[in-house]
C-alpha cells in the first residue's frame, strides 16, 4: 500500500512514527515534508520539519523536546555567543550543526534539496521515503506589527524569537507561486493508494505545502481517499500555537473549523477526538465524512492506533 503523507515537524514526525507501526514493512510510505520554515542561520541552511521527520524516524531525536538532537550541547552556540555572533534564539546544537553543514555544502555543490535530503536520509534510514515539497526557496512570513512598525518577519522569528505573542496579520508563503513540487511529490500523489493529512499544523504545514502550485490539485484529483487528523482538541492546538496563526487566516480553532478550511473538495475524511465528538454532525454537514476516535498521540502505539483509525476509515470512505 503506497501512502503520501503531508508532514510538518513534530505533528508529523510523531504521527509518522505511529503509521509506521501501524503498516509494517508492506506499508510504502512518502512523506512530503513542508520546508517553508527553512531558515539560513549562520551561513547554513537549516531545514527544520525535514530535521524533525528525519531525526524522529532515525531515532536521533530529543524525545522530550520533540525536535533537535538527543544528548545535544552547544558549544558552538556559545562561541558564537563570544564573538557577538547570533541569533541566540534559536536553539541549534553542536550535532545539529553537523547536518546543516553537510547539506549547506551539498547545496553549495550545486545539489537540488531533493537529493540532499536524501543523502541525509541515507545516514538516518527514517524507514519512509522523504521529499522537501519543493527544491525551490520558499519561506513564510508573518505580517506583524514590531516596534510599532508593519513588517514581515520570517515565520521562525515570529514563532521562536516571539513566541507567537506578536500580532500576526498574514502568514505569507514567500516563493511560494513560483515554486515547483520537488521531482516525486506530484507522481507520489497520482500513485497514492491513501493520502494522510497528519495533526500537523494546518496552515504554516499542511497549509504551506499546499500553497505549491499543483499539489492541492494534484491532492483533490487524486483516486486515492484523503484523510485529515485534527491536531485541534477540544479548542486548543494540543501543542504549540496553532491558534495564533488560524486566527490570522481567520479560522476558528476547533477540529470543524479546520476540517472545512481544508474543504471537502480536497478531503474525504476527517477524524476528530473523541473530546470534539460533537462537532462530527457540524463537519459532515459540510460534505466531509466524519468520525470520533482519541487522538492524543501520547506514544507510538496511541500514534499507530491513530494511524489504523485513519487507514480504516479511507477504505470506508474509498469510491469503487
Ligand atoms: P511543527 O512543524 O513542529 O509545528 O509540527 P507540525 O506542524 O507537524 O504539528 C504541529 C501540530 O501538531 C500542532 O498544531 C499540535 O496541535 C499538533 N499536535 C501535537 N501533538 C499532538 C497530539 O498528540 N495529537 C494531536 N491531535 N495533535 C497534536
Ligand atoms: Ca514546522
Amino acid at each position: 500500500m503506497r501512502i503520501v503523507v503531508l508532514a510538518g515537524g513534530i505533528g508529523g514526525a510523531r504521527f509518522l512514527r505511529g503509521l509506521k507501526q501501524a503498516v509494517g514493512p508492506e506499508g510504502e510510505i512518502t512523506v512530503i515534508g513542508n520546508t517553508g520554515d527553512d531558515i539560513h542561520l549562520f551561513g547554513l541552511k537549516v531545514c527544520p520539519d525535514l530535521d524533525t521527520v528525519m531525526y524522529t524516524l532515525g531515532g536521533g531525536i530529543h524525545e522530550e523536546q520533540g525536535w533537535g538532537r538527543a544528548d545535544e550541547s552547544f558549544s558552538i552556540k556559545a562561541e558564537m555567543k563570544e564573538y557577538g555572533v547570533g541569533p541566540e534564539w534559536f536553539g541549534l546544537g553542536d550535532r545539529d550543526f553537523a547536518t546543516h553543514i553537510v547539506r549547506t555544502q551539498m547545496l553549495g555543490a550545486g545539489y537540488p534539496l531533493s537529493a540532499v535530503t536524501e543523502a541525509l536520509c541515507a545516514r538516518w534510514q527514517p524507514g519512509v521515503r522523504l521529499l522537501p515539497m519543493s527544491d525551490d526557496r520558499v519561506e513564510t512570513h508573518v505580517v506583524t506589527d514590531v516596534d510599532g512598525e508593519r513588517k514581515a518577519v520570517h515565520f521562525q522569528e515570529y514563532w521562536v524569537k516571539h513566541h507567537a505573542l506578536i500580532p500576526a496579520h498574514a502568514i505569507v508563503p514567500v516563493g511560494a507561486e513560483t515554486a515547483k513540487p520537488a521531482p516525486g511529490v506530484l507522481e507520489a500523489l497520482a500513485e497514492a493508494d491513501v493520502i494522510l493529512f497528519p495533526p500537523s499544523n494546518p496552515v504554516v504545514s499542511v497549509g504551506t505545502i499546499l500553497a505549491v502550485p499543483g499539489i492541492r490539485r494534484a491532492v483533490a484529483q487524486s483516486a486515492a481517499p484523503v484523510i485529515g487528523l485534527s491536531p485541534i482538541i477540544g479548542g486548543a492546538p494540543v501543542r504549540g500555537m496553532a491558534d495564533k496563526v488560524l486566527e490570522a487566516v481567520g479560522v476558528e480553532t476547533t477540529a470543524a473549523a479546520v476540517a472545512k478550511r481544508y474543504g471537502s473538495d480536497l478531503i474525504d475524511g476527517w477524524l476528530v477526538d473523541e473530546a470534539d465528538e460533537a462537532s462530527v454532525a457540524e463537519v459532515e454537514a459540510a460534505g466531509i465524512p466524519c468520525r470520533a476516535v482519541p487522538l492524543w498521540m501520547t506514544d507510538v502505539d496511541a500514534s499507530a492506533a491513530m494511524a489504523r483509525a485513519a487507514l480504516d476509515f479511507a477504505e470506508a470512505v474509498r469510491k469503487p
